[in-house]
């Protein structure tokens, strides 16, 4: 599986394009904003677009969703159906961020710890990790060892819990159950910053270190 990271909006969201080699079918996780440079992306490496999937609901990961799954008439994947007050938040989230207004949409298909996604012959496996917010996925490529974690963990940080339904706790109980198991070799694209391993953030990161 080869990737692309594409930062969006004022945010700087790293919103991913992951490309099945074998086949060139792909998909986009956290479409955010800023249309015109994925798709510039994609047209760069010849992919086909299988789907849009979702970590959680955050304006900065979802605002271009529907305007690229309508364009490509693909489904909308994830995240858990606990984020669904954020999606359906939208225009609200629009307005407080100053972003121009998004179409809204509901996702094809919700989803839950220990399922599975695939675009081409690639698959990756869901992990549902509260916190940041209450319906946030992580997608895991076991083959690479690469995880997309969205604003769960950063480089040196981890995602803000003071938004409604966050909880600093069980953000840091879906880091260390959920992500470290899977081992300190594992590279993750987070949804800002530069990438990391789960091993550094074990040893340097004062939120999760151990
Ligand atoms: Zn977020
Ligand atoms: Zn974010």
């Amino acid at each position: 599986m080869k990737y692309r990271i594409i930062p969006v909006t004022a945010f700087q969201q790293n919103c991913s394009l992951l490309i099945c080699e074998r086949t060139g079918k792909a998909a986009v996780v956290d479409p955010g904003g800023d249309v015109d440079l994925i798709l510039d992306a994609v047209k760069q490496e010849k992919a086909v677009l299988e789907s849009v999937l979702l970590t959680h609901g955050h304006l900065d990961h979802i605002g271009g969703t529907y305007e690229l799954a309508s364009l490509f008439d693909i489904p909308i994947i994830g995240p858990h159906r606990d984020d669904q007050f954020w999606i359906d938040a939208i225009a609200a989230q629009c307005q407080t961020f100053g972003f121009p207004v998004c179409h809204e949409f509901t996702p094809t298909r919700w989803l839950a710890h220990g399922d599975k996604v695939s675009f081409g012959e690639e698959m990756l496996e869901v992990l549902h990790c509260p916190g940041h917010t209450p319906g946030h996925v992580v997608f895991y490529h076991r083959q690479s060892q690469l995880a997309i974690v969205g604003d769960v963990l950063f480089r040196g940080s981890i995602g803000r819990t003071d938004f409604p339904k966050g909880d600093f706790h069980t953000l840091i109980s879906s880091i260390k159950n959920n992500l470290w198991p899977l081992g300190e070799q594992v590279a993750f694209i987070p949804g800002h910053g530069p990438m990391s391993t789960f091993g550094e953030e074990m040893r340097h990161n004062p939120y999760v270190g151990i």
